[in-house]
This record gives structure tokens, C-alpha cells and sequence, in this order.
């Protein structure tokens, strides 16, 4: 079908394709992918030969307009990133965001994504959450973009290197607080698969003393507990409604 079609790959296991994206890619007339070594790879082992362009950081900009000129002329296009669902940690947004002002019909087929996998085996409260991708490498930026997320309602999700994993946390532990509840989830839906419990003040102080662990990550972190308004907070709050006239 015309359109532009957003379909997941697997993030490890190659079982995850989902037979929808399959067809979805088998019927299209040009996939969009990040690496096309790397998609070209998922083809063969589908046997699927379709037109293939890549798009990401560094041409992004120049790519736009033909893929525009595509949908404009009725086609499908699909795309695809090098591993688990596009947009998440990954290109695509601007174009999805210009295909929808232009009218174009954009299709989600979804499958794996590694937050969502990480976030369903991690054991922490999934009824909230907020995924914040990788946080910075600086740890001056780190810290304060973790600043800004201490008071978020729900659980934390994190993109992560396997290098950077310990830092990394060390921040969390010093900004978020030592005694939240986190997992460190590695190689999600392959053969290593493992997840390491813990505080984040324990997980921090382990890390700190091994090597980097090898693989991909990510970190889920438990929300901040929840703490009962006292009295002058309550009074507080009752001030600034009577002086706004709320009440
Ligand atoms: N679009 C992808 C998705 O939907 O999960 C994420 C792409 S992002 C560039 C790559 C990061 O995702 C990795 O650095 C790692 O933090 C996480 N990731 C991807 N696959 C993973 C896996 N099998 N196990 C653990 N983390 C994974």
C-alpha cells in the first residue's frame, strides 16, 4: 500500500521479525534503512530484494525530498533501522513528522524494541514509565539531565553503552538517589541475555569494581518513593490557591 510503513526488526533474536513486516517489506518499492550492510543481511535471509537507501545522521537532510517525492508519486516505502523499532534511539523522526504534514499515509508495524523488553522483565512498576534514551556522555550533562528527571511519577527507562556503564551509574545513584530500585538488562532476546538486580547505590558500587560488561544495555530504574504531603505543604499549596483566587 501507498505510504510510509515503520517496521521493526529483531533486536538480537532473529525469531522477533514478525510476519507482517516481512510481507511489509517484500511489497515494498524502496526500504529506507540505516546501514544498508546491515539490512541487507535480514533480506537475504528472507530472500526479499527490494530497492534499498540509507538514511541516517550525516545524510538525512538530502534524503528527505526523495523519499518525500516517493510518497508524493503513490509508492510504499518502508523503513527500517539496524536493529528493534525506528524512531526509538533512532532516525526517522523528521521524516515521519513531514510524511504526516504532507499528508502521506504513515503505518506502524510494530515489533521487539529493547525498552519495552527491558521494561516487561524488569520487574519494576510498568503502569508509569518514561524512556530516556542515552543520556549524554559528559558527565557534567549527565548529571543534569538526570537532575531533571528525579521527580518523574513512574519507572526511569535508559539506553546505555557497556562502556560508559559505570559512570553512568554512579550518576544515577548520586542524582536519582542510592536506595531506588534498578536492573541492568544485557544482551535482551539473545544468547547472554542476563539481568543484574540491585539498588542503585549496589548496582553503582559492583559495576565500580569490574570490568565493562561486554553487549548492549539498558538500565530500568523504579520510581522515587512516593512521600505523603506534610502539613506545610499542604499549607503552602492552600496559600498559592487562595492568593490565585483558585479557591
Ligand atoms: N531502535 C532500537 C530499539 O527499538 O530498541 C534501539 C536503537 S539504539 C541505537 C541501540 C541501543 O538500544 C543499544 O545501545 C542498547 O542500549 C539498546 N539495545 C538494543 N538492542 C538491545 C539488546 N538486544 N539488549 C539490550 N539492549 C539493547
Amino acid at each position: 500500500d501507498p505510504g510510509l510503513h515503520i517496521v521493526a526488526t529483531p533486536i538480537g533474536n532473529l525469531g522477533d521479525m514478525t510476519l507482517r513486516g516481512l510481507a511489509t517489506l517484500a511489497a515494498a518499492d524502496l526500504i529506507v534503512c540505516e546501514d544498508t550492510r546491515v539490512t541487507r543481511v535480514l533480506l537475504a535471509r528472507y530472500a526479499i530484494a527490494r530497492r534499498l537507501i540509507a538514511y541516517h545522521e550525516h545524510n538525512a537532510a538530502a534524503q528527505r525530498p526523495r523519499i518525500l517525492r516517493e510518497l508524493a508519486a503513490g509508492h510504499a516505502v518502508a523503513l527500517v533501522s539496524d536493529a528493534g523499532t525506528p524512531l526509538i534511539s533512532d532516525p526517522g523522526y523528521r521524516l515521519v513528522a513531514e510524511a504526516v504534514e504532507a499528508g502521506h499515509a504513515v503505518v506502524p508495524v510494530p515489533g521487539a524494541s529493547a525498552m519495552l523488553a527491558a521494561l516487561v522483565a524488569s520487574g519494576l512498576p510498568t503502569d508509569a514509565f518514561f524512556f530516556a534514551g542515552f543520556l549524554p556522555q559528559k558527565e557534567g550533562a549527565r548529571r543534569k539531565r538526570l537532575a531533571a528527571l528525579v521527580a518523574v511519577p513512574g519507572s526511569l527507562v535508559f539506553y546505555e553503552s557497556a562502556r560508559r556503564l559505570a559512570a553512568a551509574l554512579a550518576d544515577m545513584a548520586a542524582v536519582l538517589g542510592g536506595a531506588r530500585p534498578a536492573v541492568v538488562a544485557r544482551e535482551l532476546t539473545k544468547t547472554f541475555e542476563t539481568y543484574r538486580r540491585g539498588s542503585l547505590a549496589g548496582l553503582a558500587a559492583e559495576l565500580a569494581g569490574e570490568d565493562a560488561p561486554k553487549g548492549e544495555i539498558v538500565v530500568v530504574i523504579g520510581p522515587p518513593e512516593e512521600t505523603a504531603p506534610d502539613a506545610a505543604d499542604i499549607d503552602t499549596l492552600l496559600i498559592g490557591l487562595l492568593e490565585t483566587g483558585t479557591v
